[in-house]
């Protein structure tokens, strides 16, 4: 296998949260998306529950809690990341509505029927975007309302590099309009769809990136693992610079009726 084939999932699990944990967000993403999104949802009062699901170290979280009423609990199956997130939050004096907790995104700790909101960057994809909408759906109030982002192809047909590249890493990558027909068919209404604009990526996710790839270069020189997953790192985002345009990450909300 080429360094180039190999997905996050051939990478050693330690390695992955050492360099994804120095990153403000561990997927592309920005404050003005967050909010733009959270714009569509209506009726967030003191009292409503919201969950984040694979909320990573919280970066997202910390701009929802900024924007919006009521009590957030962060779900993610990193100890380390759920840490750092009860720091962040701590730091920010947001600890007593804001809480991690460790636990898989298809086990949810939360009574069905409970939640509000359940949020989502770039994180659906661990248990396919289909499956996570609809085992979501139980846990949504009637009227509540699901969130989330996931890397969607912008065309119907693109060049066979890229979609080699993506077939591999997320199979299950498909276009907006299926994923719209998905949100419906999963039991929602779809309230919205918006693309994150390329800055999402390149200065919010790449630009750190390359940073955090030098960090790691230097703590541990010559190390051919580390060295493997920075080329890696390093090929995501050159797929991004040749072919940006035929794919990007998506949001889309949906309403349970
Ligand atoms: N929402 C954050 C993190 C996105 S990266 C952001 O936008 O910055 C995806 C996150 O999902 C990672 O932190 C990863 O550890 C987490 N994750 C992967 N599988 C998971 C699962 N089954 N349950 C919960 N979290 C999971």
């Amino acid at each position: 296998m080429s360094d180039h084939d190999k997905t996050i999932y051939d990478f050693d699990t330690d390695l992955i949260y050492e360099y994804f944990g120095s990153l403000e967000r561990q997927g592309p993403g920005s404050p003005e998306a967050t909010r733009k999104a959270l714009g569509f949802i209506e009726g967030l009062t003191e009292r409503s529950r919201i969950a984040d699901l694979g909320c990573g170290t919280g970066g997202q979280t910390m701009v929802m809690a900024q924007c919006v009423p009521g009590h957030i609990t962060g779900l993610e199956l990193s100890g380390e990341f759920i840490g750092i997130f009860n720091r962040n939050a701590a730091r920010l004096g947001l600890q007593d509505r804001v809480e991690g907790v460790t636990g898989s995104m298809d086990d949810l700790p939360f009574e069905k029927g409970s939640l509000d909101l359940i949020w989502s960057e770039g994180a659906i994809y661990n248990i396919g975007f289909e499956r996570g909408l609809t085992l979501w759906r139980e846990y949504l109030k009637l009227g509540g309302y699901v969130a989330v982002t996931d890397a969607c192809w912008f065309t119907a047909e693109r060049p066979a590099e890229i979609h080699g590249y993506w077939t591999r890493h997320y199979p299950g990558i498909d276009t907006i309009p299926a994923n719209v027909a998905t949100v419906q068919r999963a039991g929602y209404v779809p309230v919205a769809t918006f693309t994150l604009p390329a800055g999402c990526w390149t200065d919010n996710y790449f630009a750190p990136g390359r940073a955090a790839q030098e960090r790691l270069l230097s703590r541990y020189p010559g190390n051919a693992a580390v060295e493997e997953f920075v080329e890696a790192q390093r090929y995501e985002a050159r797929m991004y610079d040749k072919y940006g345009a035929f794919y990007g990450y998506v949001f889309y909300i949906g309403k349970k009726i």
